[in-house]
């Protein structure tokens, strides 16, 4: 019978990224995915540190497998990796001491070990295949850490320094997911605009793109995190003159308060934000903005939520991610500011901003009625094949014959905030 695995994911992208390629190494030296994180031979929890809540979560995940180790299951293996480890590692092993290996994000050789010396697997396969997940859209990390400091923000403590990988290295990944089916890919990093200034002076996230650009599999390129510190005029160039690069831009803004972005140490005004964001409309006709933004923040009054507002409805974002400020101990605005913002105020406003913005978004994607747009597949919802265009967004096709991966045109017949729905031209 199949050693079972299981892999227990909280957070963003990165550690989906991780979790995916871990699982697909496992899978390809002869292990079997399972759902059932407490009964499986090798469990693995992999952690995020943004939220209080996202670590106590992990915590208690932790606390259940060990008691089933300790109890029912002596042989288990479990491992703990992502942004938890670090730091506070030595902690967590007296905390935790049933757990066998402690791994760093995108460090996934200790694991490979352990099993070659436990399990017996084929350790040159599975580390050959360890970022092989033949999915059509595929997340690329190609650096990791954080150098800003923002106020509220636990990740450059957790993450450590920026690093980026070489260029030819994730090329060569990049070629090896194309060789497995992947069309689409999405760079990531924390701060995914800084790319390549820890390799050298020269190198840009522009130059990555294009040297991902002439993989002929590979159809569209998509990046995130941007920050409006870095995104610079060769990155929204290269955006504009490379047609695979997708014109969607995540720019987080999150506030639109002066004092506000200070106290957060943000590093711009709102007046560069929207002069930014001038600039890259300028350049990119047909971009589509989306932001990240946190109300209630230390200090936040009504005039500085006011100026929130204002900028959302000057910028009009396609989408806005919004969150409501919680205090995450070891941060700089934990340690030395107080989070006075009353919940309810909190709450009114997030649920303000979140309506204003659903009108937003419904005008915004109300102009794509009538018009045809070229998605590519990417799987079935309900019954309905989806696809994603150009500009992020999710288009419904009644199709169920269109294959993954294929690039189609429809013309759209229907638009709300969330979701549009379009029929095949042929
Ligand atoms: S840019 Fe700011 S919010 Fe983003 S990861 Fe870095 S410190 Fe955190």
């Amino acid at each position: 019978m199949k050693e079972k695995f299981s892999i227990w994911t909280i957070g963003c992208q990165m550690n989906i990224a991780d979790s995916e390629r871990i699982s697909s190494a496992l899978g390809s030296v002869g292990f079997e995915e399972s759902d059932d994180l407490n009964n499986s031979d090798v469990s693995i929890v992999n952690s995020c540190v943004v939220r209080q809540s996202s670590e106590d979560k992990v915590k208690s995940k932790l606390d259940k497998l060990s008691k089933h180790k300790k109890n029912i299951q002596q042989d288990k293996i479990i491992v703990l990796m992502g942004c938890m480890v670090g730091p506070i590692t030595d902690e967590l092993k007296e905390q935790f001491p049933e757990v066998d290996l402690f791994l760093q994000p995108q460090n996934y050789e200790p694991l490979v070990d352990l099993l070659y010396v436990q399990k017996g697997i084929d350790k040159d396969g599975c580390l050959s295949n360890l970022d092989i997940k033949p999915r059509i859209s595929s997340f690329v990390p190609v650096s990791h850490g954080c150098d800003k400091f923002c106020s509220f923000c636990i990740i450059p403590y957790r993450r450590g320094r920026e690093t980026s990988r070489e260029i030819p290295v994730i090329v060569d990944e990049v070629k090896r997911l194309a060789d497995h089916g992947v069309k689409e890919i999405t760079l990531l990093g924390q701060n995914v605009d800084s790319y390549g200034y820890d390799l050298s002076e020269d190198i840009t996230l522009g130059d990555l793109f294009e040297s991902l650009h002439d993989i002929n599999e590979i159809k569209r390129i998509r990046f995130q995190t941007s920050h409006p510190i870095d995104m610079d005029i060769r990155i929204i160039e290269s955006i504009a003159n490379l047609p695979k690069v997708c014109e969607s831009i995540n720019l987080p803004f999150q506030s639109g308060s002066n004092k506000i972005l200070e106290t957060m140490r943000r590093g711009y005004s709102r007046e560069e934000y929207i002069e930014l964001i001038n600039v890259i409309r300028e350049k990119i006709p047909n971009v589509a903005m989306s932001a990240d933004v946190i109300v209630g923040f230390c200090g936040e009054n009504e005039s500085d939520f006011e100026d929130t507002m204002d900028l959302m409805q000057t910028i009009k974002f396609d989408k806005l991610h919004t969150a409501i400020y919680s205090e995450r101990k070891g941060t700089i605005s934990q340690r030395k500011m107080k989070d006075d913002v009353p919940m309810l105020d909190k709450q009114r406003r997030y649920k303000y901003l979140n309506d204003e913005q659903e009108i937003i978004q419904a005008d915004l994607n109300s102009k794509y009625v009538g018009k045809i747009d070229n998605i590519m597949i990417e799987g079935n919802k309900r019954g309905k094949v989806f696809g994603r265009n150009n500009q992020d967004k999710i288009i419904y096709v009644d199709n169920p014959h269109l294959i993954e991966g294929t690039l189609v045109d429809v013309e759209i017949d229907y638009a709300g905030p969330w979701a549009m729905k379009g029929n095949l031209v042929h």
